[in-house]
């Protein structure tokens, strides 16, 4: 019989889901689905001074977001005191534990400790070098080392995942493990996620938290496929990876030992893939909100216009936030020509007279879309012997704005026939 897997995402509510935080759950979560085995998500808050109930409601709304669900808890540690204080007075009775200034302590002997951690291998601990134990503190709340044994111990979790900045933590808690006579689990500590500078990911240079990052516009499946990369690969290079497929090739003994390092363009390349594969209802569904913030869609806004202009962009978007910089010209006239696009495309001789024949020819398309508009264009660039894109870069700055976008003909049939003869029309009458 194969042992059924159960491991825990232990979170501190002293603070906001931190991305590094975030894969340890992504990875707990993965290993889970991958046995078929049990997530526990407990909430480590019996520091009471340092947890709030705002970095909880955080933590739950990220791991929400992220798709990461856990099959039992959320379990709070500040709701079981009574257990760790009665696990405390046990090693108390059988003289393991003493009391010290009000706090009950576990001296250590001095002897090595050893373990095998799954990711690091083979790890010795000369537990001379470690102070004694405490368990509960003089104001009678267990430290975390103790809670954490003795809830794991309690909670029949079989590997622990988390962060390589508890190694120092586990020769401790192995003597915990054997004081309370329970078996130690499997450790597997993840290597931290450094900076592009091999610093720790620190606030000051960008977002760190997970609801930073949707906020900025990253999908779930965006961050989900950028975190699953951070120090596991599928061994075949490949970088765009669906959930599901990560679930079935996703072991925790795969992980790497050395320091992850975060990429901010690699994510944001990994987040424009994630993009290009929602379906067109799905992003519009994202995109909503932002383009209802910018006050450019109403309830009264036809929905099939919308999922076309979602259809045009997607292939754009590095991130859903960009549409409200690279949209504008869809939902209102008063939009900004860039200078210097003006400049390259519109200030030449000849350009005048060749916007006034698109307008004319576009006038008397049989159709708009796009299609048909790209036959009628490409006709006139026939007609005039010149590089299409003589005709096109000057059209697109007249319609847009700007020196990219979207392909030209899907703008022009989003934008339809009167706005798009208008644009051109305007842009004619600036320039004579
Ligand atoms: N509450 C601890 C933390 O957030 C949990 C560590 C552990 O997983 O044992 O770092």
């Amino acid at each position: 019989m194969t042992m059924h897997v159960r491991v825990r995402f232990a979170p501190s509510p002293t603070g906001t889901l931190h991305i590094g935080s975030a894969r340890t759950a992504l990875f707990n979560w993965l290993y889970a689905r991958h046995t078929q085995g049990t997530l526990v998500l407990r909430i480590e808050d019996t520091d009471q001074k340092r947890s709030d109930p705002k970095f909880l409601d955080d933590i739950l709304e990220s791991l929400r977001w992220l798709g990461i669900q856990p099959d039992e808890g959320p379990i709070h540690q500040s709701r079981r005191l009574e257990l760790y204080r009665a696990k405390a007075e046990g090693l108390l009775k059988s003289g393991r534990a003493q009391r010290q200034e009000g706090a009950v302590v576990m001296p250590i002997e001095p002897r090595v400790i050893s373990f095998t951690d799954v990711i690091h291998g083979r790890i010795d601990t000369d537990a001379t070098l470690l102070k004694d134990i405490v368990l509960i503190k003089s104001d009678g709340t267990p430290t975390y080392n103790f809670a954490c044994v003795v809830d794991d111990a309690d909670m029949r979790i079989t590997h622990i995942i988390r962060g390589d900045d508890h190694i120092a933590n586990t020769p401790k808690q192995i003597i915990l493990y054997e004081a309370l006579g329970a078996a130690p689990p499997l450790f597997a500590h993840i290597p931290l996620i450094v900076d592009e500078a091999r610093a720790r990911l620190s606030k000051r240079k960008g977002a760190t938290s997970v609801l930073e990052f949707r906020d900025e516009g990253f999908l779930s499946e965006g961050i989900v496929n950028f975190l699953t990369l951070l120090g596991w690969s599928p061994k075949d290079n490949r970088e765009i990876i669906p959930v599901e497929e990560t679930i079935r090739l996703f072991d925790v003994k795969d992980v790497k030992k050395t320091a992850a390092q975060f990429n901010a363009e690699k994510l944001t390349w990994v987040n424009a893939q994630q993009i290009k594969r929602l379906t067109p209802e799905r992003l519009l569904a994202l995109l909503l909100p932002r383009l209802q913030a910018k006050g450019w869609v109403t309830a009264q806004t036809n929905q099939a216009w919308l999922l076309q202009l979602a259809r045009v962009f997607q292939g754009r978007l590095h991130t859903l936030a960009e549409i409200e910089t690279l949209a504008d010209f869809c939902f209102t006239d008063d939009f900004s020509y860039q200078a210097q696009a003006v400049e390259k495309h519109l200030r030449k001789n000849g350009t005048v007279k060749e916007l006034a024949l698109l307008k004319e020819r576009l006038a008397s398309a049989p159709a708009f879309d796009a299609q048909t508009v790209e036959t009628a264009t490409r006709g006139l660039v026939a007609e005039l012997g010149k590089p299409a894109g003589e005709l096109i870069h000057p059209a697109r700055v007249a319609i847009t704005g700007r020196e990219v976008s979207p392909g030209l003909f899907e703008v022009m049939a989003l934008l339809g026939r009167d706005k798009t003869l208008l644009r051109l029309e305007r842009a004619i009458r600036s320039l004579t």
